[in-house]
């Protein structure tokens, strides 16, 4: 079996990046990769796909995906949007070589530890008035509608007078409080809270936070503090039993070994569709499971992301709950033939060999960027 082409598309409003490749046997496998400026076009660009696809066996994923990374220079360090696009492309080759063999891709990652995938729905916050009540109404229908896991954001309010020094205002401090404490009593004491300060504060300031959350027995505090400094975030963590999550923005088992290896976090939260892929992904969660930290994925992709994304999650030991922000997204729910991914809160594992959902073309061109084509077709 050979590859024959790669097609990418960039669907809106959201902008998701699909990419399809074709062999010359009629199988065609699907990924996606993390939207970014340009991802769209790295993945079909030749200097990827001439050198290190077109005309090789789509089987042999983990060689590819080091192909695809030596492709553009002979370094093969590659982070942002190049390994966003190769992490699509490494989804799309799993799918073939799933379909080729006839067994669903977590059968090919090693098997499966469970049967379904926790999902955790992301709800950003309450209204815009910021009035404890909303959020915990937000909440309690996210809830009633099976989730069992549930983020809000505490990100710093609009009177806030400079965010550069990264202080908080001790009203920003008493209002965090009171709105995650009122979450935390709204919902059933099973139902797990998690908490996302999205890089925004100093360490003194966020802790003040999470000193306060001790007593809420929050799932996490995400990305407390600026991601670039592993030790700051190492001391951070130290200095709380209100654990720690980070990641979301790291490139490959690499880009996470210094995190993993210092133990500079409680979870990790890498996001398959730009870290790397599937393979990466388990090695990943390999590397953390070493020091007994869990990975819980950041995800904003399509069905076909999540769900490919559900197969890793499937296969690694250590997994804990995977993200989804697309609750009454009319797209995600119509983008795959199969429909009601999510069943209370859980996407049940796919049977059917490859990634185990198709994407309902027509309505994935109705939502197409028109001016960048379809799968290379005009
Ligand atoms: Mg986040």
């Amino acid at each position: 079996m050979k590859i024959v082409d790669v097609g990418a598309v960039l669907l809106q409003p959201i902008p998701w990046v699909l990419v399809k490749v074709r062999t010359d046997e009629g199988i065609t496998g699907i990924g996606e990769a993390y939207h970014g400026a340009g991802v769209h076009h790295i993945a079909v660009d030749e200097r990827l796909t001439q050198r290190a696809l077109i005309g090789q066996d789509p089987r042999n994923v983990d060689k590819l995906f080091r192909d695809m990374k030596s492709s553009m220079s002979a370094s093969g360090y590659y982070q942002g949007a190049v390994m966003s696009a190769i992490s699509g492309i490494e989804m799309a080759l799993w799918d073939i070589t799933g379909q080729a063999i006839g067994v669903p891709i977590w059968q090919l990652l090693g098997g499966a530890y469970r049967d379904s995938i926790r999902v955790y729905s992301d709800c950003h916050a309450g209204d815009e008035d910021d009035n404890p009540e909303s959020w915990v109404a937000k909440a309690k229908e996210v809830e009633a509608r099976g989730f069992d896991a549930i983020k809000f954001d505490i990100d710093p309010r609009p009177d806030r007078r400079d965010h550069y020094n990264r202080t908080m205002s001790n009203s920003d401090i008493a209002f965090h409080i009171e709105v995650v404490t009122a979450l935390r009593e709204a919902l059933h004491p099973n139902t797990d809270l998690l908490i996302d300060a999205h890089w925004a504060y100093a360490p003194h300031d966020i802790l003040k936070v999470a000193y306060a959350f001790e007593a809420l027995n929050l799932m996490w505090l995400e990305d407390p503090i600026p991601a670039e400094n592993v030790a700051a975030l190492k001391e951070v963590k130290a200095a709380t039993r209100t654990p720690i999550c980070t990641g979301e923005n790291l490139y490959t088992r690499h880009g996470f070994r210094e995190l993993v290896e210092t133990q500079a976090t409680d979870i990790i939260s890498p996001d398959l569709a730009k870290a790397g892929g599937l393979s990466e992904g388990r090695r990943i969660a390999d590397l953390a499971d070493i020091y007994y930290i869990p990975i819980s994925p950041h995800n904003i992709c399509s069905p076909i992301g999540t769900v490919a994304m559900s197969h890793t999650c499937a296969a690694s030991p250590n997994f804990q709950v995977l993200e989804f922000h697309h609750l009454d997204n009319k797209l995600w729910n119509s983008l795959t033939v199969e429909r009601d991914l999510i069943v209370n809160g859980r996407i049940p594992l796919p049977q059917t060999p490859g990634l185990g959902v198709a994407l309902d073309e027509e309505v994935a061109r109705g939502a197409a960027r028109e001016d960048l084509g379809f799968f290379g077709a005009e």
